[in-house]
């Protein structure tokens, strides 16, 4: 049997793929099948300077161009990926493993931010106030940083970028991502779309690597600002050394999501909502639902609802027709997450149904979805985010416990309600501590023209992502007050300048 040669992931530099030289490499997976298949180049130091040095070459000209030379170029890049997206889709499925309307899925929400920064022109409109003084007028401008950089997390290889870089580009700036090294390809694609746009060579770079590339951007003198998304402790590293170094950076972190069931929800829609939130792409989702919070007498119907719906599902490849669920990232992660459920349940959990005893493909890095009741907030399964397709249930006896019990948690990111009493629904959106808030929907990713962000130890920092907060976040302000000669009032005064 002859295998199949690997891919070589090269880094994009000045509008073209530049083999490593490091002599460092990573190897990439198909999850699916468990298969080597790439080798990505893993950035050194000097690499990254090189790439940083480019970039700020390409912004001081970008930076110079007309807002709609930029939208022009924003919707080139709109159409394009709108055209291919099947064929990104593939890429994303082979390295991630996620199921392809999942992929189609990401891209389309990517996508919303593309949209969203075509209206650049709008968007960096200052205010404007005439005769603020006598003969003064005052005016504000916002103005790109220079280079900025994206570091991002394997589970969304399209969306987070395009979170990142569709603004970043539209307020003049250029922009240098670090992929996720476990499905790096992704990054390459929207590369070669930003050039086909019209993009000037320069003004996206894509770096692959790992901590020595990201310190490497950390310590950089012309990066100004980092984006930040993946796990909890590496996003407050980024900000703690990113900031130390004097620069804007916003660091989205982990998470665990809880749904809240009242006794009044509608249960068939509450089940549905939570089957789609905890086990689409494998819970390897920063929004995804790990822990239904059952209030009163609601658990035996929410717990029996859920298991109905769990054998109905298949697992397998993300590629194959008719798969609702794919493998996880790597095997090790497969092999942590399934630990989780065992530790579940020596800590006590009722193994509803167990993820690790389903018939899924035995090559890969497959496994079940597991549903674990009276789950307890002391559990392992419950203070760790698993990132995996995990659902813990805790039983708790009223709204106040559990409104409590997830504003305890470390990590806030979202978190859902689910009843049909307006009045309960309102009380929980002004009483609970997380940043995105659904009502009866499950995943509540704000669309791109609200920012997205969480709460404590899912956001370092001040600025949420995209939408208007990422306008804020890639630009500086500056504002102008302006006096011109007028031969009529010519005077001269040494009082300090007054408004009245
Ligand atoms: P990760 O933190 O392991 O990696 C994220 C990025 O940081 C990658 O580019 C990686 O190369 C880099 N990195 C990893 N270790 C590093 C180190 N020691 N020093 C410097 N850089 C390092 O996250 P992941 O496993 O790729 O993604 C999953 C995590 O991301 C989950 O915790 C998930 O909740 C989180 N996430 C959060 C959001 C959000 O919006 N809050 C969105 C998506 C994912």
């Amino acid at each position: 049997m002859t295998s199949e040669p690997l891919t070589t992931i090269d880094h994009w530099i000045s509008g073209a793929r530049v083999p490593g030289v490091s002599g460092r490499t990573a190897p990439v997976h198909d999850p699916a099948t468990g298969r080597r298949t790439g080798e990505v180049a893993l950035a050194s130091v000097a690499e990254v300077d090189a790439a940083v040095k480019t970039a700020v070459d390409a912004g001081r000209e970008w930076r110079t161009s007309s807002l709609s030379r930029r939208a022009a170029v924003l919707f080139a890049f709109r159409e394009l990926l709108h055209t291919r997206t099947d064929e990104l889709a593939a890429i994303v499925t082979a390295e991630h493993g996620k199921v392809l309307s999942d992929a189609v899925g990401e891209i389309a929400r990517g996508l919303e931010n593309v949209e969203f920064a075509t209206g650049v022109p709008q968007l960096l409109k200052g205010g404007f106030s005439e005769q603020a003084a006598s003969g003064v007028d005052v005016y504000s401008i916002r103005q790109p940083l220079g280079v900025v950089a994206g570091i991002t997390p394997f589970n969304f290889p399209v969306m987070v970028p395009l979170w990142m870089c569709a603004n970043a580009i539209a307020c003049g700036n250029a922009f240098v991502l670090k992929p996720s090294e476990k499905d790096p390809s992704a990054s390459l694609f929207l590369a070669e779309l930003w050039k086909e746009a019209g993009l000037p060579d320069g003004v996206f770079t894509v770096v692959h690597g790992d901590k020595e590339a990201v310190d490497a951007l950390l310590d950089h003198d012309d990066v100004a600002a980092l984006s930040f998304v993946g796990s909890t402790p590496i996003a407050r590293y980024i900000y703690e050394r990113g900031t130390a170094n004097g620069k804007r950076v916003q660091a989205l972190g982990g998470a665990k999501n809880h749904a809240l069931v009242l006794p009044d929800a509608d249960i068939d829609m509450a089940a549905d909502a939570i089957v789609s939130a905890a086990y689409g792409a494998a819970g390897e989702r920063c929004m995804a639902l790990s822990v239904a919070v059952a209030v009163g007498d609601v658990g035996d119907d929410l717990v029996s609802a859920i298991s109905s719906r769990l054998p109905k599902l298949t697992v397998g490849p993300g590629a194959a027709e008719g798969t609702d669920m794919g493998p996880l990232i790597t095997r090790e992660h497969r092999d942590k997450v399934a630990g989780y459920v065992a530790a579940g349940a020596e800590a006590g959990a009722t193994v509803v149904v167990d993820g690790r005893e389903q018939d899924v493909p035995e090559d890969g890095f497959f496994l079940g979805m597991t549903l674990l009741d009276d789950v307890t907030p002391d559990m392992t399964v419950y203070r760790d985010e698993i990132f995996g397709p995990v659902l813990s249930v805790v039983r708790v006896a009223t709204y106040d416990e559990g409104l409590a019990l997830i504003n305890a948690n470390q990590y806030a990111n979202g978190t859902a309600i689910f009843t049909r009493d307006g009045g309960a629904a309102r009380r929980f959106q002004n009483e609970v501590e997380v940043g995105m808030v659904g009502i009866n929907v499950p995943i509540p990713v704000p669309v791109a023209y609200y920012s997205f962000g969480g709460w404590k130890d899912s956001l370092f920092g001040d600025t949420h992502m995209y939408g208007p907060e990422g306008i804020n976040f890639f630009t500086r302000g500056k504002v102008v007050t302006q006096r011109w000669p007028d031969p009529a009032t010519s005077s001269v005064d040494l009082g300090f300048p007054r408004t009245r």
